[in-house]
């Protein structure tokens, strides 16, 4: 399918993805890529929190110079950090774009004070969403590792959906896989993991945001810990 003519046409790429959704509904993760990588040419990018490099390493099977967003919060754990670098020394074609906030984390404070102790939700708007919006602008997709196994406010993610808050196609190849599928897949392909996994970390976000989760707890579990907060507000 062509997509010359149709690249600032909301209707047009809703269309593709209720389609994708039926052509797809049997596919694996590479396939589903695959259409991916078809059907956007170079406008589509991996969205990655370098908790490992599994969605990254299924990406460049198909596009091995694909983009990679990292949200570059200024709050990130050094492992997160060296976990980014990593990634370009694995996979040396690919380009990680580095999306930034208006402010540092030291004029952010300054203005603000500590603003994931008072207000997470604000801070993620600043420091996360504004700038994921920013750079999704020149992009027709955005793929991300999102699980229905993550979290309940997961447990209906489609493989391929219109994201209409961010205007664009927004795709999950890994959206049906378990727990133990994804730990196979890294296992197998000795792929790249953030240190702090080894260490209990179950979902890796921001430093002052992630705990260790507890034995009765979530994947998530960790995430924004006694703030009654669950999602960054990325994902809808
Ligand atoms: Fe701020 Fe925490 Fe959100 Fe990171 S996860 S942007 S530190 S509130």
């Amino acid at each position: 399918m062509s997509t010359t003519g149709h690249r600032k046409d909301p209707a047009y790429w809703k269309a593709v993805a209720d389609s994708a959704c039926v052509e797809l509904a049997d596919a694996d993760a590479l396939e589903t890529l695959a259409w991916t990588a078809r059907t956007f040419g170079d406008r589509w990018i991996v969205a990655s929190s370098m908790q490992d490099a599994l969605l990254i390493d299924l990406a460049v099977r198909v596009n091995p110079a694909v983009d990679v967003l990292f949200l570059q919060t200024g709050y990130h754990f050094p492992e997160t950090l060296g976990t980014r670098d990593a990634v370009t020394v694995d996979y040396p074609r690919l380009r990680v774009i580095d999306a930034e906030p208006e402010q540092s984390v030291a004029e952010q404070e300054a203005a603000y004070g500590t603003l994931h102790r008072t207000d997470p939700g604000r801070c993620c708007q600043l420091r996360k969403v504004r700038p994921l919006r920013r750079a999704l602008a020149g992009y027709d997709a955005w793929v991300t590792g999102i699980r229905r196994a993550d979290a309940p406010t997961r447990a209906d993610a489609p493989l391929v959906s219109w994201d209409e808050r961010h205007g664009l196609v927004k795709v999950n190849p890994i959206a049906a896989w378990s727990d133990e599928r994804a730990e196979r897949y890294l296992a197998e392909r000795g792929v790249l993991r953030n240190p702090l996994v080894a260490e209990g970390y179950t979902s890796i976000g921001c430093a002052p945001c992630t705990t260790k989760p507890g034995p009765d707890d979530g994947p998530r579990g960790g995430r924004w810990a006694g703030l009654g907060k669950t999602e960054c507000g990325l994902h809808g």
